[in-house]
């Protein structure tokens, strides 16, 4: 599948809080101009610019909540086919002392045991009986802040999940096409995937430096 560039406008949502729930750390302004996106063709996801939009705020509030802990600040959310955030996280390598501790991972492990818990839609089968966990979350789409890294990526594939959209690109670990670009070569049993960055970047990426800044203060 060929990556392609496309530019779209994201639209300010109303005007929220400047303080997430979980921080102090100021909200950068939100932006209004163009964001180029990088997009990895698949089916079309399941949700427009705009809604990428107010999801990806869910995201950076949970990346505030890693910036409290002193944690990168990396959050997620996973959206389910009917819209609903069947699971949130941030990072939280140094608190759990856990490499593995990633927003996107977080989030995943998650998932199976809230999905029928918070989507009413997810719970039943169209039988309507009372459909059992899986971890495959078909359908489901990940946002998250920074680009996924190698090991996210590939659980997302593992996953089955249907997209995922993420707001700034991660130049050194970064596995949507930053650093390497695992989608690149079509995927033996899941090449349905779309990757779509560079929603709220400027913010997600404001986050970041915000954080690296004030932990260089605090050596
Ligand atoms: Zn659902
Ligand atoms: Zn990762």
């Amino acid at each position: 599948m060929k990556p392609a560039f496309l530019v779209v406008n994201l639209v300010a949502t109303p005007t929220r809080a400047s303080v997430s729930r979980c921080s102090q750390e100021p909200v950068a302004a939100r932006r209004t101009k163009p964001t180029t996106i990088f997009r990895h063709s698949g089916p079309p996801l399941p949700t427009g610019a705009q809604t990428h939009d107010a999801y990806m705020q869910e995201a950076i509030d949970e990346a505030h909540c890693a910036y409290a802990a002193l944690e990168v600040p990396i959050g997620a959310v996973l959206v389910c086919e009917h819209g609903q955030i069947i699971a949130r996280g941030h990072n939280q390598v140094e608190s759990q002392c856990d490499v593995s501790a990633h927003a996107e991972l977080v989030c995943l492990r998650r998932a199976p045991a809230e999905r029928a818990r918070i989507c009413p839609a997810c719970r039943e089968n169209q039988s309507g009986t009372a459909r059992p966990a899986s971890w495959r979350l078909t359908g489901c789409t990940l946002y998250c802040t920074l680009e996924p890294c190698s090991m996210c990526l590939s659980a997302a594939l593992l996953a089955r999940l249907s997209g995922i959209v993420y707001g700034a690109p991660d130049v050194r670990l970064g596995a949507a096409g930053s650093w390497i670009d695992l989608l690149r070569v079509k995927h033996p049993f899941h090449d349905s995937i779309t990757v779509q960055g560079g929603v709220r970047r400027t913010q997600c990426a404001a986050l970041m430096r915000s954080f690296f800044r004030m932990r260089r203060t605090m050596r």
